[in-house]
């Protein structure tokens, strides 16, 4: 358990207070994308909104803050933030990615390495031989996720993070499954994290954003500097929304992490419902690294279900409380079904290779009553079973 005793404190109220002119306790948004020169040739502290705004620039310090960083960079979105840790590489430069990362990230990497941009290698991050292979290869940088989306393997950081400076190379986390309340990467050896904040950072699921959060000073002046130049900073009133978002994240994540202990419980007990996969429990490869290195086991989770019980449509088409939708992260509970959602921008290949079959669902749990979504799986699953004359049950939509 790493997480510093006051993550609570840090997310409630850094930097508030901050508007000196008026005292205001929240500070103001700052929505001007210019600003004054003091004088000729003489620029203040901001000049222009890509390079510099107040409001982003607290949202960054906060995350910094919360991620135990140098400094932090806000981008317009998760991919904004991964396709920013690409300007890190010089042309022809290897990257290894995990094998089953989320699927815009896996689109993206393939792109740019179809363009001569990066050279990239998706590698089984749990395989240690796998890894070892893969880093003799000399890459200038090593994308972890862990938990991954959406089959939630585990990778343990501190060891890849060990073995990758060994290599000579820098490695980056996508920590959006978790955020820094539930995993700290920096503190495990990663050298760069990334986050999607459109998901549990902001967390009501109106912003798409993201950010990449620095160890060291370098970094953050180099990434800085980037996102100034090719224009991916986020802008300042998606930055006030999360901000807001960041103030409630240890109390909107307590009851995340209660009610998915309730869903994976109900999971587990019915056999209509296999392959769970959900980092707490003890049968899952990864549990006890997640254990280690995670101060909670989240609150996303994908399953099976078994096809000669279920129909899989019926199923996603019979659920009333979990909305059928793409994201992660927010109050409300989200299904989504990975291979014609979240993984289509993959090839059926590429998600065969990394184990995400068209049977895969997964769910995002919420904070609603822990009984209402154990009811709403359980009314959905019996709506879809197969009954002994071959015919589903009673639609309830
Ligand atoms: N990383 C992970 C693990 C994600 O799940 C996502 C989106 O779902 C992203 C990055 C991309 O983030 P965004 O949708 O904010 O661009």
């Amino acid at each position: 358990m790493s997480i510093r005793s006051n993550f609570a404190t840090i997310a409630a109220r850094h930097g508030l207070g901050s508007d000196l002119q008026h005292g205001a306790v929240v500070s103001p948004l700052h929505l001007s994308s210019t600003f004054q020169f003091t004088e000729f040739g003489v620029k203040g502290q901001y000049d222009y909104g890509r390079s510099g705004n107040p409001t982003r620039d607290e949202l960054a310090s906060t995350l910094a803050a919360l991620e135990h960083g140098a400094g932090a960079v806000v981008t317009s979105s998760g991919m904004g933030a991964l396709n920013l840790l690409c300007q890190l590489l010089n042309a022809g430069e290897l990257l290894i990615a995990p094998h089953d990362c989320y699927g815009g990230t896996h689109r993206l990497l393939t792109h740019l390495e179809q363009q001569g941009k990066l050279r990239v290698r998706f590698v089984d991050q749990t395989d240690p031989v796998a890894v070892a292979a893969a880093l003799q290869e000399k890459p200038r940088l090593v994308l972890c996720e862990s938990p991954s989306n959406p089959l939630l393997r585990i990778t343990d950081i501190q060891w890849l993070a060990d073995l990758t400076h060994a290599a000579g190379a820098l490695l980056a986390v996508d920590n959006t499954f978790l955020s820094p309340g539930w995993q700290q990467p920096i503190l495990l050896g990663a050298d760069l994290v990334v986050h999607s904040t459109t998901k549990y950072i902001n967390g009501h699921s109106d912003v798409v954003g993201g950010a990449v959060v620095a160890s060291t000073e370098e970094l953050y002046e180099s990434l800085s500097w980037w996102a100034n130049c090719i224009g991916i900073t986020g802008s300042p009133f998606d930055s006030y929304l999360t901000l807001r978002g960041i103030r409630t994240l240890p109390s909107r994540l307590a009851s995340h992490a209660r009610n998915a202990s309730a869903v994976v419980d109900f999971l587990c007990s019915d056999s209509r419902v296999r392959c769970i996969n959900y980092p707490g429990l003890e049968t899952h490869p990864g549990h006890a690294i997640a254990k280690r290195q995670q101060s909670n086991f989240g609150a996303m989770v994908s399953f099976e279900l078994d096809s000669g019980q279920v129909d899989l449509a019926r199923f996603m088409n019979s659920i009333r409380l979990f909305f059928l939708a793409e994201s992660l992260g927010g109050v409300e509970s989200l299904i989504a079904h990975p291979a014609s959602m979240t993984h289509a921008a993959m090839t059926q290949q590429a998600r065969d290779i990394a184990g995400i079959s068209d049977e895969l669902v997964r769910i995002s749990v919420g904070i609603e009553h822990d009984q209402d979504l154990v009811d709403d799986l359980q009314q959905a699953l019996d709506a879809a079973s197969w009954s002994k004359t071959g015919s589903v049950g009673q639609l309830h939509r």
